[in-house]
């Protein structure tokens, strides 16, 4: 397990990069026990036809790039794509976005997933603290991070209470426990994935940095649906 997400990283790093794609930082990720949709590369329309009959319709087209880190700031993600011509055309226009907003050798390909089921949309990230070593946060998605702040965290390692009190102390807990008819979220699939990344964390010292932003969590599970890993300098 631990000796394939080594490889991934090792497969970045001679490529001179300390930047996971997507796919690279998922398939780590993965190996590690989170749930993440799986997601693969294609460099033409047709190989993204070809990997969306795969694993069925319908689903979403994401740019790949070494240096465009808010994907759809720059009109790089599509979803729900239902079909092959829906797919070549949002292929198309996923290339020359990436090539407007960031030159002809930003654009990498598209990664392809499936359309994740819905849910209410949470963050988890790590980062290393100069003082305390690698440092979990969660809490969730959207305005309520970006504006309010409103998330916990906790040192590494994580014992079980700890991703218990975590999941529960951010101030939109009721979010998660349901509202307005809605279901409350799966929070052991929460905790579980919280556990999955500080043993990640513990073991791979490398990773300097980790988001995993949205996690979709729902009433039977919780899936991370986009995935990014930052490598310490060599
Ligand atoms: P970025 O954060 O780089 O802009 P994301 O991969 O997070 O790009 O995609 C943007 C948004 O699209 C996500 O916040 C989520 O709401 C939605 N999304 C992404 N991937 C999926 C998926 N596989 N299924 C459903 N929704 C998705
Ligand atoms: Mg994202």
């Amino acid at each position: 397990m631990s000796d394939s997400v080594k490889e991934i990283f090792a497969t970045a790093r001679s490529a001179g990069r300390n930047l996971l794609s997507e796919v690279e930082a998922k398939l780590a990720l993965g190996a590690a026990g989170v749930p993440v949709t799986p997601t693969r590369l294609a460099t033409s329309a047709g190989q993204a036809v070809e990997i969306a009959a795969e694993m069925g319709y319908p689903v979403v087209l994401k740019v790949v790039s070494d240096t465009i880190t808010h994907k759809s700031d720059i009109g790089g993600v599509e979803l729900n794509l239902p079909d092959t011509a829906s797919v070549q055309a949002a292929y198309a226009r996923i290339q020359a976005a990436a090539e407007a907003a960031a030159g002809e050798a930003a654009f990498g390909g598209v990664s392809v997933q499936p359309m994740a089921e819905p849910g209410t949309e949470v963050i988890m990230g790590m980062t290393q603290d100069p003082q305390f070593g690698p440092v979990l946060m969660f809490g969730l998605g959207g305005v309520l991070v970006e504006v309010l702040k409103d998330v916990a965290f906790r040192v590494v390692p994580l014992e079980p209470h700890d991703a218990a009190e975590m999941v529960r102390e951010i101030k939109g807990f009721a979010v998660l426990e349901g509202y307005r008819g809605a279901p409350p979220a799966d929070l052991g699939a929460l905790e579980s994935i919280l556990l999955s990344l500080s043993e990640f964390a513990a073991a791979h010292p490398e990773v300097q940095e980790l988001d995993l932003n949205p996690i979709l969590a729902r009433a039977d599970g919780a899936t991370a649906v986009d995935a990014r890993i930052v490598l310490a300098p060599a």
